[in-house]
């Protein structure tokens, strides 16, 4: 077998190495079984146990209650962007949103297309280098939801505390940070997530949603888009994405056996300021694109080199050496480095040293 190499990817991204041989071991008949998971009814006893499974170690990682739901969906969050204004702009038809990336303008976009959307704050003048302020945010009262987006992926900026919304159901995209750490699942509405950054393979989309919301769901939706009919059915409406379901229990399980999201958390904070140092050290070699600091992604470490022909052999020397997904987004450039849950310490250890190198050699 070739030597693993490192990572960086955005999404779909690094998957925990115990995870792959798990799922390896399993791949040609799971346990007793004598069939492969993905050949398996998704109406059969030994799924029923995988998903069952899966719902309940994600409650216990987060803490949640018997007042929410937990789906398994599909579309990624894309169709999260359509489904959440579909079902819970009710009312004046109205919902708030916090620009601020190009995931929360898509979000924003397609409510839109449903009612009135207010958008309570953006740094988009800023290239959303920076979150904007609980102080800047112009929330409407009437509002159906507030939406963020709790990391913006691109951009390399994150919430270390979800914006305040009063009595308003807090809705959030948190694809690629959820289960980075605790939070506190009862300031929550909705939150959601595509699986394909901190989860598991994509494929597969995660709602968590509080149960009294269902009630906004009106029998007039398409089915499929109705969160109420996959709340009703245990997300067995139609076929769940049997093998990536499959593959986040086995995720779920790989958090619970290390510590859990404190330890996570722990781990993560480590990996990010490891790598935040070595752009504050190097005297302006490299910068970080995040104007201000304490709105830096501990998943996507954004920064820059002194002009384009040296971030040019910086990802050329560095996919050389074993270093993969370091391109920056086209709309901020620069080098992006990736490190969700599942990315290791060594790799970010090994980046850095790699960093080091390459300015003493420019
Ligand atoms: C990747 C990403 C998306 C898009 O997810 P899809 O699963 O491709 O629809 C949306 N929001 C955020 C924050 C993301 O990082």
């Amino acid at each position: 077998m070739k030597k693993r190499i490192f990572n960086f990817s955005a999404g779909p991204a690094v998957m925990p190495e115990e995870v792959l041989l798990e799922a390896q071991k399993e791949f040609f008949s799971y346990k007793e079984a004598g069939m492969s998971v993905m050949e398996m009814s998704h109406r059969g006893k030994v799924f029923d146990g995988i998903i069952k499974e899966a719902e309940k170690d994600l409650r216990t990682l987060l803490n949640i209650g018997d007042d929410y739901a937990v789906l398994f969906l599909q579309g990624g969050a894309t169709l999260q962007f359509s489904m959440v204004p579909s079902n819970l702009m009710k009312g004046a038809n109205t919902a708030d949103y916090i620009v601020t990336g190009s995931w929360a303008k898509k979000a924003a976009k397609e409510a839109k297309k449903v009612g009135t959307v207010n958008i309570a704050g953006s740094t988009e003048s800023e290239n959303f280098a920076r979150l904007p302020k609980q102080e800047e945010l112009k929330l409407d009262a009437d509002a159906s939801y507030v939406h963020f987006t709790s990391n913006n992926t691109i951009f390399g900026t994150q919430y270390k505390t979800e914006p305040e919304a009063g009595n308003i159901p807090l809705v959030c995209d948190a694809s690629s940070d959820i289960l980075h750490k605790k939070i506190d699942i009862n300031k929550y509405g909705l939150i959601y997530a595509g699986a394909q950054k901190n989860l598991g393979p994509s494929g597969l989309t995660l709602v968590i949603v509080k149960k009294e919301l269902l009630e906004r769901s009106s029998d007039s939706l398409h089915t499929y888009l109705n969160y109420k009919v996959h709340a009703e059915n245990d997300s067995m409406y139609n076929t769940p994405p049997t093998f990536a379901v499959y593959i986040v229990g086995l995720v779920l399980k790989w958090l619970l056996n290390n510590g859990g999201l404190d330890s996570m958390h722990q781990k993560n904070l480590n990996k990010a300021n490891i790598l935040y140092n070595a752009i504050d050290n190097s005297d302006g070699f490299y910068n970080g694109t995040v104007t201000n600091k304490d709105d830096r992604s501990i998943m996507n470490v954004c920064f820059t080199l002194p002009n384009e022909d040296l971030t040019k052999k910086f990802i050329s020397e560095a996919a050389e050496q074993g270093f993969s997904g370091l391109k920056g987004h086209r709309s901020v450039g620069g080098i992006r480095a990736s490190i969700y849950n599942a990315f290791p310490t060594e790799g970010v250890e090994a980046l850095v040293e790699f960093m080091k190198e390459f300015k003493s050699n420019n």
